[in-house]
């Protein structure tokens, strides 16, 4: 049976793009991607029938995103490059599969940045994959490929939406029956103008590493200077995942039990001053009704030694300014 590799988002676009394939009576392996920035979950096996992969590009991604040849989006988001290198990946992975196109859910014209005509056609040629990617979105809008020329696949049974309304596709999804689908672009945090301001920040100080990136997704940032940096958590949930994700050289920061109030975590080069800036911070987002000093606890992780420093809570002028 012919075979076809489908790149799923988890938005319903790649969804719909994978069943009108597998209508066809292609085999249709779904591939989703694993980025350090997308939310999405999925199923082993989803409930419109396609197995979904996974595969990590974690790694790739990081250094991708540091300098795409094609810039960034309306934030941090680098659409083009983002989508050439998925493919590109696809592409390595068609042998595994034993597929012989790759099939994807952009629409023409959806997206003002990577989904013009030239966009998709710039898309095809960086990724390595002339004549191999398969739209059937917007097939018929577009130049045929290789899978329609040889008669794998009808033309004639591929469609031609284009724009960024989203009726057509809600109409789609209704006729497969397909109820459960995401956002588009929901999962990403790269479209995110706050993540991505902290990004941009990380990028200029610290550098780019699976473990920072994911301490961008909690709490509350404050840069402290160019080498220093205090993570203060938002809820339980979020103290207890930074505690869990201190390295040795970090350095943790809460109120003793008499008070309720945050656990912060401190990465970089402290001094004396910044600790108690970090311990002023930290008073700042206890419970602190009425009084005008409270005992913030901190130790170095590797030390393993409390140290309690009393403190006022930090002006808030002075607080809003250094908030990332
Ligand atoms: S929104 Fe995010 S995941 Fe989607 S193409 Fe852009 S960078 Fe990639």
């Amino acid at each position: 049976m012919m075979k076809a590799i489908a790149l799923i988002s988890g938005g319903l676009d790649s969804i719909l793009a994978a069943s009108l394939v597998k209508k066809q009576g292609i085999e249709v392996v779904g591939l989703k991607f694993k980025i350090p920035f997308c939310s999405n979950k999925h199923k082993g096996v989803s409930d419109f029938g396609i197995e979904i992969k996974e595969a990590d590009i974690c790694d790739d991604f990081l250094e991708m995103i540091k300098k795409p040849n094609y810039g960034y989006g309306s934030n941090m988001n680098p659409c083009l490059d983002c989508k050439i290198l998925m493919l590109r990946k696809a592409g390595e992975l068609m042998e595994k599969y034993n597929a012989k196109f790759i099939v994807t859910g952009e629409v023409l014209g959806q997206r003002p940045m990577s989904q013009h005509k030239k966009a998709l056609a710039a898309i095809t040629k960086r990724s390595g994959l002339e004549g191999l990617i398969l739209r059937p979105l917007s097939a018929r809008l577009l130049e045929e490929t290789i899978p329609e020329k040889e008669g794998w696949i009808k033309r004639d049974a591929l469609l031609n939406f284009s724009g960024r309304g989203r009726k057509q596709q809600i109409g789609l999804a209704r006729d497969f029956g397909i109820k459960e689908y995401a956002q588009p672009a929901g999962g990403c945090l790269l479209t995110d103008s706050g993540f991505s301001g902290r990004l941009k920040d990380l990028m200029e100080h610290e550098g780019l590493d699976r473990d920072s990136v994911e301490l961008l997704k909690l709490g509350r940032h404050f840069r402290l200077n160019d080498t220093a940096k205090i993570i203060v958590g938002r809820d339980k949930r979020e103290n207890e995942q930074l505690l869990s994700m201190a390295a040795p050289d970090d350095y943790l920061f809460m109120p003793t039990d008499k008070l309720a109030g945050p656990t912060s975590l401190g990465r970089g080069d402290f001094n004396k001053e910044l600790i108690s800036l970090s311990c002023a911070i930290t008073c700042s987002y206890c419970d602190i009704d009425g009084i005008s000093a409270a005992d913030i606890i901190y130790r170095r992780i590797s030390e393993k030694e409390d140290r309690i420093l009393r403190i006022a809570p930090i002006e808030e002028n002075k607080l809003l300014s250094i908030k990332i």
